[in-house]
């Protein structure tokens, strides 16, 4: 099987990336919220420069697919208009900034975010590795753990915060106000310290091979907290709804947007902001035991350029044979973009059908090769 190509790179609003089905532009939101007004705009843009399909991205940024070199111009324009772009793509490209869904009014998070951008768009930002990220995740327990991240800001148990590189235990203490001063030097010094070779690299990866960060980032120690299972609901900060596979169109979107304001997750679900109800649209999953929740499936063939076969309609017919605490992730190809981490079953397309894998990731050695077709009692079976 050819490997698949890493490029390295997230795509942006101003540097798309190709795919099989067009552009696929990348819309980050500030703050990780869109007023209603905002997504209310962005689902007319979506379907007049696109061709409607949107995806929440595992960072929490909203993707536009199908978009046109043609309308690309007039796409970017229109949200440039609504102060949704950077100064130019390298601007954008550093600001991967991933919030928790759960915040509230006052609590540090939105300040952080603001101030940390504003400090990756100044001229003299370090420049970074086109995946390096930031996790704000300071509500009393880290949701955000299972997210990509480079450098997090969590909460301590007495109430402060703590600045961490991924790959560490320890950090250093700081306030909201004082935290994207913190990050910053942990980024410097990342960039100083042989972090980025090539134009890429991680700060894991630099961790891993022993070098030390600054004595002030080993003085205190990160929180303790468990895995965080996401699931449709209400919380005090509003309703969580899923969509499948992530996807979102332009009505549904519009529709959630005459409910609230909404923050976007990473894990293929949207919060509407304030709701004290669930909402009952089309497309919209509510109710935690939907089989569609224990399925992750990419683009897949045709949409994506590397993909060997098809994922989604093959995941949906699935989905209703994977266990209720089971996870079934559908992969067109090795690289697994859509569920990076294992899962409990994962089918990776190969140019003959799907390898089958038992509680791994999608380049894991497969159990079962090239399945085809691959059928409801091969997940009995393997489960
Ligand atoms: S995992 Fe899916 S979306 Fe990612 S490159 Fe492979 S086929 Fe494309």
């Amino acid at each position: 099987m050819s490997a698949p190509v890493i490029q390295g790179w997230c795509p942006g609003a101003l540097r798309p990336m190709p795919s099989g089905d067009g552009l696929v532009v990348r819309i980050r939101l500030h703050g990780g919220r869109m007023t209603p007004d905002q997504a209310r705009r962005i689902a007319d843009l979506a379907a007049t420069h696109g061709n409607g399909l949107m995806d929440l991205s595992a960072r929490a940024n909203l993707q536009l697919r199908g978009v046109t070199p043609a309308s690309h111009g007039p796409l970017v324009a229109a949200l440039t208009d609504m102060g949704l772009i950077d100064r130019d793509a390298q601007a954008e490209a550093r600001r991967n900034v991933l919030v928790s869904p759960f915040w509230n009014e006052g609590d540090g998070t939105q300040r952080i975010a603001a101030d940390l951008a504003q400090r990756l768009a100044a001229p003299d930002a370090p420049a970074l590795p086109g995946k390096f990220g930031y996790a704000i995740d300071i509500g009393p327990a880290p949701v955000l753990r299972e997210a990509s991240a480079d450098i997090r800001v969590e909460r301590l148990a007495d109430g402060a915060l703590i600045v961490r590189a991924e790959g560490m235990e320890s950090g250093a203490r700081t306030l909201p106000e004082r935290a994207a001063e913190t990050i910053l030097r942990l980024v410097r010094w990342f960039a100083s310290s042989g972090g980025i070779c090539e134009g890429r690299g991680r700060m894991a990866g630099l961790i891993t091979r022993g070098i030390a960060a600054p004595e002030t980032f080993h003085e205190v120690c990160a929180p303790v907290a468990g895995a965080y299972q996401p699931v449709p609901g209400l919380v005090k900060t509003g309703a969580l709804v899923g969509l499948g596979f992530g996807q979102i169109d332009p009505a549904t979107l519009a529709a959630l947007a005459g409910l609230g304001p909404l923050r976007l997750t990473p894990w293929r679900m949207l919060m509407v902001e304030g709701a004290l109800r669930m909402p009952d649209l089309p497309g919209v999953l509510t109710d935690p035991s939907d089989p569609m929740l224990r399925v992750v499936a990419c683009t897949g063939a045709p949409g994506c350029l590397q993909a060997h076969q098809p994922t989604r309609d093959l995941a949906r017919r699935l989905a209703p044979h994977v266990p209720p605490d089971g996870l079934l992730h559908v992969s067109g190809c090795a690289k697994g973009c859509a569920h990076p981490g294992p899962a409990a079953l994962t089918l990776t397309a190969t140019p003959r059908g799907f390898d089958l894998i038992r509680r791994g990731a999608a380049a894991a050695a497969p159990d079962l090769t090239d399945l085809s077709p691959v059928t409801p009692a091969h997940i009995s079976k393997a489960t």
